[in-house]
């Protein structure tokens, strides 16, 4: 069956009065976006509170359905038939057409509903519903009505024309982005990091990323694997602009002047700061990594109090109580798992330490960079001055 439109399930929570429209808007925009790599021919249009996606000609439903299944704000997708305002019986004859072609087992229990925006058509409401589910009945003698919990919720709707549904797709909840600000993503080419810009994004927030590298010590096909990563989390997140920094001298001069053991720490305060003033330039309200508490020398509780302290802008950390596993599994449902795991060097494991600290103390870290000091500031300035920005998605 060849559905003409899909109506668009959102959550309605705190999306009351003004906030409504910018809800429904950012919406619309994030479809439009999510389908425009499809070969479709689609309007999206809002009519009386209702989001409907309407496909012109043929279209690849999969294709669309995958499509609208990662636009952030959707808790369901319900492909529909639409049909022109017409006689009772021929509505009656359409529906009864829709639920063999969907159902052709019939061997099961439904309750229709039914709404009319248009008073001057067919009947009330209920009694429409009662009328069309007897029709039912008749025609198809598998068919059995269960009120309380039905197999199949049969709806109609009375509008401009008539709309009939009752399938729906789950979509992947959350808020449309754009709804929910700005924040400012430190992405490297591991299996964390992009599942934390999922997450957050997910919330409606909208995210620029910011990666580390350092040639020639990190190669270029590192790098366009951290480019990859970033167009496969836009797939949900919308165009993603990734600030890529070179990194080489600052850990240079780190790796000359500083205690070994400190390297990471120190290494990851310095990304830190950069991200931030980088932030604050994209008016970006926050940072975004994928630390988890515990994974690794720099994520225990010390060493995120040291990395956390130079930052005056909230990090958030949506993974920080997740096992390895868990966030493994949200990175193979959103297709990244794959990427992430290609076998190129990253910076920080280029110039790890044997034995890091797991407990460093602030002060001791804050005189270790005080070997820094003739140099550090012009290195992070040209750092952010010679950054390449990619525009992934
Ligand atoms: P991931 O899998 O995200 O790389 P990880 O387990 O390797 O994380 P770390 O290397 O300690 O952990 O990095 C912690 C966080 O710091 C990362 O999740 C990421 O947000 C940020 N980060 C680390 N390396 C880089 C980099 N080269 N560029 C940008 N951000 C980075
Ligand atoms: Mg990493």
């Amino acid at each position: 069956m060849l559905f003409k439109a899909f109506l668009i399930k959102y959550g309605e929570i705190g999306i009351k009065g003004k906030n409504r429209y910018l809800f429904e808007d950012a919406l619309m925009d994030q479809i439009r976006y999510a389908l425009r790599d499809t070969e479709a021919d689609f309007e999206v249009t809002k009519e009386q509170g209702r989001i409907y996606v309407e496909m012109n000609g043929d279209y690849d439903y999969d294709e669309v359905v995958d499509a609208l299944g990662r636009v952030f704000g959707i808790v369901g997708i319900c492909p529909v038939i639409i049909s022109e305002k017409c006689r009772w019986e021929d509505l009656c004859r359409i529906t009864g057409d829709y639920m063999e072609e969907n159902y052709p087992d019939l061997n099961l229990t439904f309750k229709v509903f039914c709404r009319r925006a248009d008073k001057h058509i067919y009947k009330p409401s209920m009694e429409m519903a009662a009328d069309m589910g007897e029709y039912l009945l008749d025609r198809f003698s598998q068919l059995s009505v269960d009120v309380h919990h039905p197999q199949v919720s049969l709806n109609i709707e009375v509008r401009e024309r008539v709309y009939i549904y009752s399938i729906e797709i789950p979509g992947p909840g959350g808020m449309p982005i754009g709804t929910n600000g700005r924040a400012t993503l430190l992405l490297s080419g591991g299996i964390d990091s992009p599942v934390a810009g999922y997450m957050i994004a997910k919330r409606g927030v909208k995210i620029d990323a910011v990666y580390f590298h350092a040639p020639p010590y990190t190669s270029e096909r590192a790098k366009q694997k951290v480019v990859d990563l970033a167009a496969i989390v836009a797939r949900y997140a919308g165009p993603i602009r990734l600030h890529v920094i070179n990194f080489t001298d600052i850990q240079l001069a780190i790796y000359e002047k500083c205690p070994h053991d400190e390297l990471t720490i120190i290494m990851r305060r310095y990304m830190m700061r950069i991200a931030q003033s980088i932030a604050l330039e994209e008016k970006s309200m926050g940072l975004i990594t994928g630390e988890s508490i515990g994974q690794v020398a720099s994520q225990t509780m010390q060493s995120l109090l040291v990395t956390n302290a130079v930052c005056s802008l909230p990090v958030y950390r949506p993974l920080i109580g997740f096992d390895k596993n868990d966030i493994v599994d949200i990175s193979k449902e959103i297709g990244a798992f794959e990427t992430s795991i290609e076998p190129y060097e990253d910076c920080c494991t280029i110039f790890v330490a044997k034995h890091p600290v797991t407990k460093p103390n602030e002060h001791h870290i804050c005189r270790s960079e005080h070997h820094l000091a003739d140099v550090i500031d012009q290195m992070v300035e040209t750092a952010i001055k010679t950054q390449e920005i990619i525009d992934c998605g």
